[in-house]
């Protein structure tokens, strides 16, 4: 590895592939990092090594499923063998699998659960390690407005994201001494993939009830979570930062 390399933070963002992710990825895209993307395929991966040639930045991509434990740690042998220190984490990678609740299959439950909840958890408390010794680090959750306001058909991914921000807090106090921020940011709803599978009069209806009048793009996302990353956001931990045009207040 090249020393270029080694003065650069270190960012890893789950599932870069489109939407927010990929949003977010952009803003990370400078000489001061090293980025690291995930998609869970390769597909997804040659999207985001695109995005890094286009953007001319050092990084890489590897390949991440949350769904499944035996994936996680496919993944964690592979992060472990690039010996790099991730400074910051950011667990945006998610998913959706709505259904009314009385409707709902126990496999959509635990897909949901495991993905955004269970994933998150994995992967923090494996990459927590490292930033123990080195006394810093920040790790930035994708959660969901859904986890304050709730929303029919989804109970599994409203009730795994309310799990994300709890989890955010009392990682947040476990970890506050040792220079290490942990927040989550609750997007309302933004243009992407994940909302596009909304029928139409779903989302004149959700439109209806946004203060501003229009939805969210990843870069109203990224914006925030880029500066809860950086050093002006040394002296915010365990917060949960809403944003999503006034439909949550
Ligand atoms: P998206 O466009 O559907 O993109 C999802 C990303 O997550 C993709 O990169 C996808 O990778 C990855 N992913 C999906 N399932 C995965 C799994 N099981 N394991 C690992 N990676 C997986 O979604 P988005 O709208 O950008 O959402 C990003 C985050 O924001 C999610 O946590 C979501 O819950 C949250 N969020 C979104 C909205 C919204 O309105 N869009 C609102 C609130 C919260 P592949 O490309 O390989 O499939």
């Amino acid at each position: 590895m090249n020393t270029s390399v080694m003065d650069k933070k270190v960012v890893l963002i789950t599932g870069a592939s489109r939407g927010i992710g990929a949003g977010i990825l952009t803003h990370f895209c400078s000489d001061e990092y090293f980025v690291i993307g995930t998609a869970t395929s390769e597909a997804g991966m040659e999207k985001i090594q695109h995005l890094l040639d286009t953007m001319n930045v050092q990084g890489m991509t590897l390949k991440l499923n949350l769904s499944s434990p035996e994936e996680i740690a496919d993944f964690i042998s592979a992060l472990e063998n690039t010996q790099l220190f991730i400074e910051i984490l950011v667990n945006n990678a998610g998913q959706t699998e709505d259904n009314l609740a009385l409707r709902m299959k126990t496999e959509q439950w635990m897909k949901v659960i495991n993905s955004n909840l269970t994933g998150t958890f994995l992967l923090s408390q494996k990459l927590l390690k490292p930033m123990l010794k080195k006394r810093r680090g920040r790790i930035i959750n994708i959660s969901s407005v859904v986890a304050s306001m709730g929303n029919p058909g989804q109970c599994n991914y409203s009730a795994a994201k309310a799990g994300v921000e709890a989890m955010t807090k009392s990682l947040a106090k476990e970890v506050a001494s040792r220079g290490i921020t942990i927040n989550a940011v609750a997007p309302g709803f933004i243009d992407t993939d994940m909302t596009n599978k909304l029928k139409e009069d779903d989302k004149t209806k959700i439109l209806s009830g946004i203060p501003v009048g229009y939805m969210g793009k990843p870069n109203d996302i990224a914006a925030a979570v880029s500066f809860l990353a950086s050093d002006n956001a040394r002296y915010i931990t365990g917060h949960t930062l809403h944003i999503n045009g006034g439909i949550y207040m």
